[in-house]
């Protein structure tokens, strides 16, 4: 190809009206509608094959273990033995594969309300769940997580969102409310840890980031925010760790590491002792975001993005 020649299909990650990110592809494997969302698998040409969910990218190929691995690792090495955790979405199997490479991890249940995105994920996306989907340790079902947790008498050492975004018309801006995040510390253990994603931590989409942040402040006693840069999205993502008891900050490079060798199977690429103290330093903009955040996200009037991270 030479300078000038451009491919001539594309795909659009709308981030506003006036910010589009755009991945050249070779082809789309899946296209259709389930019950609850617009549903893309794609393979681009940089990053691999891709999900896309009602025009929202969700990961790609190359680099999903950056994701995967900020969301759940840092949640499990925490914990002293997670034997039993929760995935509330997750559809891609990419979060379960990350919880089941731990020894200790006995049962996995993975929550996500749309069956079709699970077998796209099956049948399209293999490197993202590795198999995890028929683990015997996996409990899959398909229903909303928030009434999932409602009805369940379990108690989970871990809980992980792996959610879509707020989206107006999306199936999970329930989830992410005050009362949300009440109900789920009901269901950890002792000491147990919540994470979730929590959109962008870009300097001009901080909405989302903050607001999550200081709703998980009103219910547990240590929220701890932390963000890692994602490359197909070309933007840095939010996530935020939430317990009453335990504190990763206190985690040292080296214990980080050993746990990691003692504790998980094959080989992380994204997450270890350095990579944290990294994650968990986030820069001078984002820290005063969320100090001078007030709001907090009731049920009765919820977020709901249009774009990610802006609360309009
Ligand atoms: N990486 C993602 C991101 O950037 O937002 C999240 C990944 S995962 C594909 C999101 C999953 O959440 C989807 O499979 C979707 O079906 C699921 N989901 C959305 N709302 C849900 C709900 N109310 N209960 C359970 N799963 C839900």
């Amino acid at each position: 190809m030479s300078k000038k020649e451009i491919p001539s299909r594309w795909i659009y990650d709308y981030f506003s009206p006036f910010e589009v990110h755009k991945h050249a592809i070779k082809g789309t494997l899946f296209h259709g509608n389930s019950e609850f969302q617009e549903i893309v698998v794609a393979e681009t040409d940089c990053f691999g094959r891709c999900l896309i969910l009602d025009n929202e990218f969700q990961s790609a190929e190359f680099d999903e273990y950056v994701y995967h691995e900020s969301l759940v690792q840092p949640a499990l090495l925490l914990h002293p033995m997670p034997a039993k955790v929760a995935i509330i979405g997750g559809g891609e199997g990419a979060a379960l594969r990350e919880v089941l490479r731990h020894k200790s991890v006995n049962k996995a249940v993975m929550v996500d309300i749309d069956e079709k995105v699970v077998e796209c994920s099956k049948a399209y996306l293999p490197t993202f769940h590795n198999g995890g989907f028929s683990d015997e340790r996996t409990v899959l079902l398909f229903r909303d997580g928030r009434e999932f947790l409602e009805e369940s008498n379990e108690l989970f050492d871990v809980i992980i969102m792996d959610i879509t975004c707020p989206l107006e018309e999306g199936p999970s801006y329930k989830l992410f409310t005050k009362e949300f995040y009440e109900l789920v510390k009901k269901k950890l253990t002792g000491q147990g840890i919540f994470a979730i994603q929590a959109s962008t931590t870009s300097p001009i989409a901080l909405d989302t980031y903050s607001i999550l942040n200081r709703t998980l402040s009103a219910v547990f006693a240590n929220v701890f925010p932390y963000a890692a840069y994602i490359p197909f999205f070309a933007i840095n993502w939010g996530f935020n760790l939430a317990t009453d008891s335990l504190d990763p900050t206190l985690l040292n490079r080296e214990e980080i590491d050993r746990r990691i060798t003692e504790r998980v199977k094959g080989e992380l690429k994204f997450y270890d002792g350095i990579t944290h103290q990294a994650i968990f330093n986030l820069p001078k903009y984002v820290r005063k975001a969320l100090t001078l955040q007030t709001h907090i996200n009731l049920d009765n009037s919820p977020l709901k993005e249009k774009y990610p991270g802006r609360n309009v």
